[in-house]
């Protein structure tokens, strides 16, 4: 079992230390976590994130995340990522990072338009523009061939039974099938009753035939230990018609 979405308290939306989540791993017979926080970006204004760690904190991450992985390495392989937006005007920033330091993936939760400066949060209820924006930009981040899989691709927040909702949505499940690169069924969202993830979504990429990685995203530690939650959802995908995969794609 294996599970790439994972988050620490860096972000200021979780909590406990990355060593109990990989004992929690560990515990729950994983034998591969990816940690994927929220990745900092290097803005050009002075605007300071509330959701994600400072482009200084990136440095503890990484090395924090290689200590531990020496640790464990005989009872859990460890992978560093990020959880990482297509901020278009940013990507210089974000590839520079991922040559400058060992990360081994990185996955597009595309939260914000443009940034999270000023732009709109794609988890509220969008209009039909906004929707659009949001699958042209995913569309735009798989094709820079840098993200192993979409997390959340159900965030977007629209009438889901709207025709135009199932247009759009099923370009941006299109692509991922051309690339190759698997959807993300959200653990958090599916425990926690949000809006995502969204059964009228799955049949549109069960209907285009994209693969299905099922993501922890993880923002406690006991998260890993739920296994209820993950049986459910497993059960769930295959009654879906969905064969789950934890195949993705690394950078190195
Ligand atoms: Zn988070
Ligand atoms: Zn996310």
């Amino acid at each position: 079992m294996k599970n790439y979405h994972t988050h620490t308290k860096r972000c200021k939306h979780a909590i406990n230390t990355e060593e109990e989540y990989i004992l929690s791993a560990i515990k729950a017979g994983y034998t591969e976590l990816g940690f994927s926080d929220h990745t900092p970006w290097v803005y050009t204004s002075s605007f300071h994130p509330t959701m994600r760690m400072e482009a200084s904190e990136i440095e503890d991450y990484i090395t924090t995340l290689l200590q531990l992985k020496e640790k464990y390495k005989n009872q859990i392989s460890i992978k560093i990522g990020l959880e990482c937006e297509y901020f278009e005007k940013y990507m210089d920033g974000l590839k520079k990072m991922l040559k400058t330091y060992p990360i081994d993936y990185i996955i597009l939760g595309q939260h914000y338009d443009e940034s999270d400066e000023n732009g709109c949060y794609f988890g509220f209820p969008l209009t039909f523009k906004q929707l659009t924006k949001y699958v042209d930009t995913c569309i735009q981040a798989m094709e820079t061939g840098l993200y192993s899989y979409v997390a959340h691709p159900d965030l977007a927040n629209f009438n889901t039974k709207d025709p135009f909702y199932i247009q759009e949505m099923k370009r941006l499940c299109l692509k991922a099938k051309q690339l190759d690169l698997p959807l993300e069924f959200n653990l958090l969202g599916y425990k926690t009753h949000r809006h995502y993830p969204c059964d009228d979504f799955f049949k549109i990429a069960r209907e285009v035939g994209n693969r299905v990685v099922i993501g922890t995203d993880a923002h406690e530690a006991s998260a890993l230990l739920d296994m209820q939650t993950y049986q459910q959802a497993k059960q769930h995908l295959e009654d879906l018609g969905f064969e789950i995969t934890e195949d993705i794609r690394f950078l190195r």
